[in-house]
């Protein structure tokens, strides 16, 4: 079980605390179009702020490629966090993230203020986790706080390397939350823990579904995926996504289920058409009964209920992946109902960020989910049992 130091286990009275965020926000003509991720942020400043803090906010923006390009600039981050937050965050631009002027700012600032840095990936250096940046950042600090999930997974000078230079390291709310639900919820699940998987590919979620088989008592399969176990089980698929490499380890999966007693749930009818198009007739049919001239796009009416069952009486349930081409209403009904159940359970329910998160939410049950994670590379990990560079740097408590 991972219990890593918290913002809540720290005293920054008086201390300079450097907070690396999420802030990869969209811009469009240096308008942030969805403010979703810095209002995210705040619980964990507005904390460090009461506590007396002189808090320093950095986080990347976009891909610079290690150039200080106008374009990818966090100062419309700045402005709007000072609207969000009803104080002022003053913006330290500098092209080299710590320069005189970040150093001078820093300097000056008395507790409970706050300054944001500018865009990390300004410095080549970010991304290779070279010392000379990490030891820049942790220069400006006493404490660091993480509370950017979304990077967890990769290590950076400003999330990984500079924990090697602060005494102290503690993550943030946003991680914690991440920490616990995703984290402890495969580790210690309460049961029956059913884990549902679905996207496109079989060949991106391997080492997901042998982790979740030797934790789940049921692995649901949807989506595109879900066709290469058809195809290992000596089933027709006409055109439907199919990853030819990746039959034996179809088979090898479905007798690793068997040996486990593990519940391994494929489709049982599927929506297909001619064509990938939402303007095209399509037709629900049974298992080894897709037309070479057709393609699968969604699960059946049929594996609809299956699914919805097999999900009704859980205690944990962890989703990752759409069930069909969600984006077409015509086959956006797999996933609809496979949300629709899991707002119905009565537990855990976790959705492991990417599309399935945004459909959850597009679809109106983001409220209804136990917590739906902010990382989609980094969940896909996760659920991989991998351990997270940016989870393992921070603090034990
Ligand atoms: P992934 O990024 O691997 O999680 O895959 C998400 C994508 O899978 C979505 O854009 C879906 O439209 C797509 N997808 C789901 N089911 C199918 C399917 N049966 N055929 C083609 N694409 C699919």
């Amino acid at each position: 079980m991972l219990n890593k130091k918290s913002v809540d286990d720290i005293n920054v009275k008086g201390l300079r605390v450097l907070v690396r965020c999420d802030f990869n926000v969209p811009i469009i003509d240096g308008k942030i179009t969805d403010d979703t991720r810095l209002v995210a942020a705040l619980p964990t400043i507005k904390k460090l702020v009461n506590d007396g803090g002189k808090v320093i906010l950095c986080s990347h923006l976009g891909k610079p490629k290690g150039q200080a390009k106008p374009e990818f600039s966090l100062a419309p981050v700045a402005k709007a966090l000072t609207e969000l937050l009803g104080q002022e965050v003053k913006f330290a631009a500098d092209a080299t993230v710590v320069g005189e002027n970040a150093q001078n700012a820093v300097a000056a600032m008395k507790d409970g203020e706050i300054i944001l840095l500018e865009n990390t990936r300004y410095r080549a250096e970010e991304e290779k986790n070279v010392e000379v940046f990490s030891k820049e950042l942790a220069s400006l600090c006493d404490v660091f706080v993480n509370d950017a999930f979304g990077t967890a997974h990769r290590a950076h000078c400003s999330n990984v390397g500079v924990t090697q230079f602060c005494k102290t390291n503690a993550v943030g709310y946003l991680m914690q939350k991440e920490i616990d639900f995703l984290g402890n919820a495969v580790d210690n699940p309460n049961r029956p823990f059913v884990a549902i998987l679905g996207g496109s590919k079989v060949s991106t979620k391997i080492s997901v579904i042998n982790n979740l088989l030797d934790k789940v008592d049921t692995l649901i399969i949807g989506g595109g995926m879900a066709y290469t176990f058809m195809k290992a089980l000596g089933e027709e698929v006409g055109k439907s996504l199919l990853e030819a490499d990746y039959l034996d380890y179809a088979k090898e999966m479905m007798a690793k289920a068997e040996a486990k007693g593990v519940k391994l749930l494929i489709p049982i009818d599927t929506v297909v058409a001619k064509e990938f198009s939402n303007d095209v007739p399509f037709r629900t049919v049974g298992r080894g009964e897709i037309a070479a001239d057709e393609e699968g796009l969604d699960i059946g009416e049929k594996t609809r209920e299956l699914y919805a069952s097999a999900i009704e009486g859980a205690k944990t349930v962890v989703w990752n992946g759409p069930m069909g081409v969600f984006e077409m209403s015509n086959f956006a009904k797999g996933t609809i109902a496979v949300a629709e159940a899991m707002a119905k359970v009565n537990g855990t329910t976790v959705i492991g960020g990417g599309d399935s998160a945004a459909a959850v939410n597009q679809l109106g049950f983001g409220d209804k989910m136990t917590h739906i994670s902010t990382g989609g590379g980094a969940s896909l990990e996760f659920l991989e049992g991998k351990e997270l560079p940016g989870v393992v740097a921070a603090d034990d408590k």
